[in-house]
C-alpha cells in the first residue's frame, strides 16, 4: 500500500485525522451572502466549460513537460534530496518588472535525515545566476548540473543535525509547464503571477520542489513597485511604501509544499470578507481584482463566505483557520489552488470554479498527494466537491444531476479506472503520468475502494485496485450510491463495497 498523504507527519495520526475528515466541527452556518442560486442545468453547463478549458490547458502543458522531461533527463527528485527534510524557507524577493528579472535570496533550513551530510542538491533552473551559496552564513562553494545545484556543507551533518543553505541568485525565470512565473500587462496595468504546479517553483526559486517534503512554514517577503500590491500565501505580516518600492512580508504557519507557494501582483481592487466560525472568531476573506472587473466580481465572488462555511461542515474546519482564504485574479486560463490564495482567471465567475479551487484547499493543500501520479485524487475530490456545493443548494437531485453532468465533460475518459497510474517502484522516483485524456477531472475516480483501507491505494499492480471499471458502473455510483448526506464522503459502488 502507498501512503498518499505527504502531509500525515504534520497532521497526527490517522485516527485523528479521520476524525478532523468525518466530524462537523463548525459552528451553525454564518449569514448567508447575497448572491443568485443558479439553475443546476446552468450550473452543468458552466462547469463543462470551466473544465474543458482548463483540461485542454493543463493536459497539452503537461505533454509539453513530459517530452522536455523526457530530454532533459528528469527522474523526480535525486536520492540524495531524501538526506535532508525540509523545515522552512525564507524568500526575500525584489522583482524588477521593468526589466523582468528578479533578484533574491533564499534560506532553506533542513534537518539531516541520515549522517554524514555533506552537500545538499537543490533544485533551481540552470538560466538563474547563482551569484553565491552560504551554509549557515558561512560562504561555501557550489557546482552546477543542469537543474540542480549541490551546495557543499563546510562541516558534515550528522541525523537530526540542522542546517541553512541560503543561496543568492538573480535572472528571468522562463515560462514553462501550465505558466510558472508570468510578467504581462493586463487592463493597461502591469501583472506578475506564477503558477508553480507541478514541479516549477525551481524555475524562480530554489527549493525542493517536490510534494513528498512540505516546510512546517515559510516566509515570503516581495520588494516591487509601489503601484501595485503583492498578494501570497498566509498572513500578512507588513506592507511598507518606501519611494517607488513596496515591500511585502507574508507568513506562512501552515505546512505547505512548494508548488502551491505562489505571489501575484498588480494594481488590485480589494475589499474583504469575514467567515464568522464561531461567536467570537472570524477569519479574513480577501478579493484581489483589476479594478475594471471590480463590480462584476463582487457580484460573482458574493457565495464564496457562505462555500467556506458548507465546505467545512461537510470536511471539518477551513485547514488554514488562522491565516485567511483569499482570490487573487490573473491571466491564466483557469484556476489555481494556491494555499489561502488562489488565482483564479479574471472575469469569470462559475460558481462551479470558484468552490472547486477552495475545495482543494482541503484536498490537494491539506492533504497532498505524495508524487504526481496521484493528482487526480486532488481534482477528482475538488471536483466532488462542486456537486457537493450544489446539493447544499438545491438538494440530492441537483447532486445527482451535477455528478452525471460530468459525463458529459469527458465522453471519452475511463471512470473509476486512473490506468495512467503507474507503478512507483520505490515510491520516491515516481514521474508523472497525467494523459491529456485523463486531466484527472473525473470525481467518480474517488469511487475506489481506498475509503476502507485509510486512505491509500495500492499501486502493487500497474493497472490498480479501484473496481468498478464501466461508464455503466459510474451511472449507478451517481444514481444509487449516495445517500444525499455527508456523513460517508467516500463515494462507493456496489462493486467497490
Ligand atoms: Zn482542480
Amino acid at each position: 500500500m502507498l501512503n498518499l498523504l505527504s502531509s500525515w507527519k504534520t497532521y497526527g495520526s490517522l485516527p485523528l485525522a479521520l476524525a478532523i475528515l468525518f466530524v462537523a466541527v463548525l459552528a451553525p452556518a454564518a449569514t448567508t451572502a447575497s448572491f443568485q442560486k443558479i439553475p443546476i442545468e446552468q450550473a452543468i453547463r458552466e462547469a463543462n466549460e470551466s473544465h474543458q478549458m482548463e483540461i485542454g490547458m493543463k493536459s497539452r502543458q503537461l505533454e509539453k513537460q513530459r517530452s522536455l522531461e523526457k530530454t532533459l533527463g528528469i527522474q523526480g527528485a535525486l536520492p540524495t534530496q531524501y538526506q535532508y527534510d525540509v523545515l522552512y524557507y525564507r524568500m526575500q524577493m525584489r522583482v524588477d518588472v521593468d526589466i523582468e528579472w528578479v533578484y533574491a535570496q533564499v534560506d532553506q533550513m533542513a534537518t539531516a535525515t541520515q549522517d554524514n551530510v555533506t552537500f545538499c542538491d537543490i533544485d533551481l533552473y540552470a538560466n538563474m545566476i547563482i551569484d553565491s551559496v552560504r551554509v549557515d552564513n558561512v560562504l561555501t562553494t557550489f557546482t552546477r548540473n543542469g537543474n540542480v545545484f549541490r551546495a557543499d556543507l563546510p562541516t558534515p551533518v550528522n541525523t537530526g543535525g540542522q542546517f541553512t543553505v541560503q543561496t543568492f541568485y538573480q535572472g528571468h525565470p522562463v515560462e514553462g509547464g501550465f505558466q510558472a512565473f508570468a510578467f504581462e500587462i493586463v487592463q493597461s496595468q502591469t501583472l506578475v503571477s506564477t503558477l508553480s504546479e507541478p514541479y516549477l517553483a525551481r524555475t524562480w526559486w530554489p527549493c525542493k520542489d517536490y510534494p513528498d517534503d512540505k516546510a512546517d512554514s515559510a516566509d515570503i517577503i516581495v520588494t516591487y513597485p509601489s503601484g501595485m500590491f503583492c498578494t501570497s500565501n498566509g498572513t500578512m505580516v507588513s506592507d511598507v511604501v518606501n519611494g517607488s518600492a513596496r515591500t511585502t512580508s507574508w507568513k506562512v504557519r501552515y505546512p505547505i509544499t512548494t508548488y502551491l507557494i505562489s505571489l501575484t501582483m498588480s494594481n488590485f481592487k480589494h475589499w474583504r470578507d469575514w467567515m464568522k466560525y464561531t461567536a467570537t472568531d472570524s477569519m479574513p476573506v480577501d478579493y484581489w481584482v483589476f479594478p475594471n472587473d471590480s463590480a462584476a466580481a463582487r457580484t460573482g465572488y458574493a457565495p464564496t463566505v457562505l462555500m467556506l462555511d458548507t465546505l467545512s461542515r461537510i470536511f471539518g474546519l477551513y485547514p488554514f483557520i488562522d491565516e485567511k482564504y483569499a482570490m487573487s485574479a490573473f491571466n491564466w486560463g483557469g484556476a489555481m489552488e494556491h494555499q489561502t490564495n488562489t488565482s483564479i482567471i479574471r472575469g469569470y465567475y462559475a460558481q462551479s470554479m470558484i468552490v472547486h479551487e477552495m475545495g482543494h484547499q482541503w484536498w490537494g493543500d491539506m492533504i497532498t498527494c505524495r508524487d504526481w501520479h496521484h493528482i487526480w485524487m486532488n481534482e477528482g475530490f475538488a471536483s466532488y466537491v462542486e456537486a457537493l456545493w450544489f446539493e447544499s443548494l438545491g438538494g440530492f437531485a441537483d447532486l445527482r444531476s451535477y455528478m452525471n453532468g460530468f459525463r458529459s465533460t469527458q465522453p471519452s475518459s475511463t471512470l473509476c479506472r486512473p490506468t495512467t497510474m503507474t507503478r512507483a517502484t520505490n515510491g520516491r522516483t515516481s514521474r508523472p503520468r497525467i494523459s491529456a485524456t485523463s486531466a484527472s477531472r473525473s470525481p467518480a475516480w474517488i469511487c475506489t475502494d481506498f475509503s476502507r483501507t485509510g486512505f491509500t491505494v495500492s499501486t502493487t499492480q500497474d493497472t490498480p485496485t479501484p473496481t468498478c471499471r464501466s461508464s455503466a458502473e459510474s451511472t449507478r455510483i451517481a444514481s444509487t450510491s449516495m445517500s444525499g448526506r455527508h456523513s460517508r464522503l467516500i463515494l462507493q459502488c456496489s462493486a467497490c463495497r
